[in-house]
This record gives structure tokens, sequence and C-alpha cells, in this order.
């Protein structure tokens, strides 16, 4: 609330001291206007800043900043045209910050300022209107709005980039940055139902580090994880822009390779094998990696998104028992029965 507070007690000034002045109010009263329009702001501020609960701070202040319009308000008599503009302007304020529970808070602080200052000031009731006043009013009335505006437009463009990161985080592993369990799942239903509409050729991979648990437990989990990360380098290094690489969980990454045919999708992870096969670690000459894959094509035969997956973890286990560090394609004939797979889902 800094930049409102600070634009509207600062330009409020100029409409209470137009009301008041007709009536030679003491120099103390100009002095609590000037702190009130000039210093309590950076108070204001800095109050909240220091709280260890800085919003309920900030809310607190709202219920003063009440207080003292409807102070005010009360010592001009309730002068129509600045007290209406100082103490709507507020009402607006209290509502954007704090909506309807702060409003009627706020409401009964600007009466209960109102009443305090009366008492003491015992002004005109209802003062005619000056066109001094007026004019003093409308820079209140113009930029006021403006201020107020500028801030939930600020809080909008925060809200959605928070809204954006979340979702962002949901959707992420944190360990290797790539499509998560969920999100890749989710993904692959898509993909799925694109291809039953569109007659596309696409395919999935699981991959599989071989023995990785033996690597954890011979070189650390940290170095494990290490591993993880610098596979799933290796993995969008590998693949094109267009496949859809997440992790399964645990040691287990996930590809959809869009527009690839089985063959196609063997070829380019026998690659990415060999690629992981072959690669000396600097630091570590003694770590052997080595994967085992499995492939499926999307076929005509599939009911559903899961039925597709399993043919690719029934090709994983079949290149798991073969002895591992190898690619294999689904079997043709692997057929699942419809209970088999939704049971995946
Ligand atoms: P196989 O060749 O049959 O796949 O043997 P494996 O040891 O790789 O298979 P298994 O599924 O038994 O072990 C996977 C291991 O992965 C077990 C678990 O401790 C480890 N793991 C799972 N998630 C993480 C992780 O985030 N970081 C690390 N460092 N290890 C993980
Ligand atoms: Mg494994």
């Amino acid at each position: 609330m800094y930049l409102p507070r600070s634009i509207g007690l600062g330009i409020g000034f100029f409409a209470v001291a137009a009301a008041l002045y007709p009536s030679h109010p003491p120099t103390w009263v100009w002095i609590a206007m000037i702190a009130h329009g000039y210093g309590w702001p950076h108070m204001a501020f800095l109050l909240a800043r220091r709280s260890p609960q800085p919003y309920a701070a900030e809310r607190r202040n709202l219920i003063y900043d009440s207080l003292g319009g409807g102070f005010w308000a009360g010592a001009m008599g309730i002068s129509p045209l600045p007290t209406v503009t100082v103490l709507s302007m507020m009402a607006m304020n209290n509502i954007a910050a704090g909506g309807l529970r702060l409003f009627v808070l706020g409401s009964l602080a600007q009466i209960a300022g109102a009443l305090a200052a009366y008492t003491l000031f015992l002004p005109a009731l209802f003062p005619h209107v000056t066109q001094l006043q007026l004019f003093a009013c409308l820079p209140m009335l113009v930029i006021y709005p403006m201020a107020i505006g500028l801030v939930c437009y600020r809080v909008a463009v925060q809200l959605s980039k928070s809204k954006k990161a979340l979702e962002k985080l949901s959707t992420t592993d944190s360990l290797t940055g790539l499509m998560n369990h969920g999100a890749w799942k989710d993904r692959l239903a898509l993909e799925f139902d694109k291809c039953q509409t569109l007659n596309r050729q696409y395919s999935v991979a699981l991959i599989d580090i071989d023995h990785f648990k033996t690597i954890n437990d011979t070189y650390g989990h940290i170095t494990g994880d290490n591993v993880l990360k610098q596979l799933s380098n290796t993995l969008c290094a590998s693949l094109r822009q267009t496949d859809l690489a997440g992790r399964y969980g645990g040691d287990e990454f996930c590809v959809i390779l869009p527009d690839t045919t089985l063959a196609q999708a063997t070829e380019i992870l026998e690659r990415l094998r060999r690629t992981v096969h072959d690669h000396a670690h600097s630091a570590l000459p003694d770590l052997k990696l080595s994967l085992s894959i499995g492939v499926a094509a999307h076929g005509a035969h599939q009911t559903d998104a899961a039925q597709w997956l399993h043919e690719a973890d029934m090709a994983l286990y079949d290149a798991k028992s073969a002895g591992r560090n190898q690619v294999t394609p689904a079997r043709p004939s692997t057929k699942v029965c419809a209970h088999e797979g939704a049971a995946l889902g």
C-alpha cells in the first residue's frame, strides 16, 4: 500500500487544507495535517516492513488511515465534496485490499474518527463548498484511482506469474527438470487420442538404468542423483525437439516419439543406448552405465494409452530378461486384454 498511500495522503492534504483553511485552525492542526499527509505513509511502511506479520500490520494501517480520514472529515464539518472524496477513496482502498470485511471495519473507523474530531472542533456542519475546495479535490479524484488501478494491475501480473510458476513446478521432476510422471502420462493420453483420430505413427519408449541400485550402493546416492541428471541431459540431447521425455519414476525414463515408426524409434534409442554405454566418466573411470529400453508403436488394436504403455513395459521386461543393455521392440503378437490394460491406468 506504500505507493497508493503516499499518493493518496499527499494529494488528499490539499483537499483537507482547502476546506479547513477558512476556519483558521491552530498551528498544531496544520502540523498534524502535514505529519499525516507526508510522514505517516513512510511510518506505515516501516511498521509493516518490520512486523513479523506484514499483511496483518498493513490491514491495521488501513484502519488507522480510515480513522485519520474520518477525523479530517469531522474537522471539516463533513464538508460535502472533500468528505466524499477522501472517505470514498479510502473505502475503495479498503475494499481492494481487504474486501467487504475491511470496508465495514474501515467505515466504523471513519465514523469514530469523524465523531472524535467533530466533538473536538465543533465546526459548522455541512459548510458551503468553495471553488478552491472543488479544485483541491480534483487531483485526488483523478490521480488516486489511477494509483489503485496500477497496484491492482501489478498484483494481477504477480499472481499470473506465480500461477505459471506453480503450474511448472507441479508438472516438472525436481531432480532432472523433465516432465514428471503425472504430466507425462497426461501427455501420453493426449497423444494417444491424436494417433487414434489422425491415424499418426507414434512410438513410446521406457528406459531403465541397469543395476542402478548397485551404482547407488557403490558410489552413494549423490552420485546416483548426478547420474540421473546427466542421463536426462543426454536423453534431451539425443532426442528431437518434438520428442517428449519424462521421468517415469526412480531410475526409469519415458519418451513419446511423434511421427516415428517402431523401426525408427528403435534406431534412435539404440543410438542413445550406445552413447550412454560408451561414455567414460572422467571422475569415476570404473563407473559403467547401461540402459534397457522397451519400445512400442501405437497400433489400431490398442484401446487406450495404458495398453500402449503396457506394451512398451513388456518390451522393457523382455530387454531385462534377455540380459539387459539392449533396445527391444514390442512383440507384434503382443495383445493385452482389456481388463489388464484398464488395471494399469
Ligand atoms: P535393474 O537392472 O533390474 O533395473 O536393477 P536396478 O537396481 O536398477 O533396479 P531397481 O528398481 O531395483 O532399483 C532402482 C533403484 O533406483 C532403487 C532406488 O534406490 C533408486 N532410486 C530411485 N529414485 C532415486 C533417486 O531419485 N535418486 C537416486 N540416487 N536413486 C534413486
Ligand atoms: Mg533399473
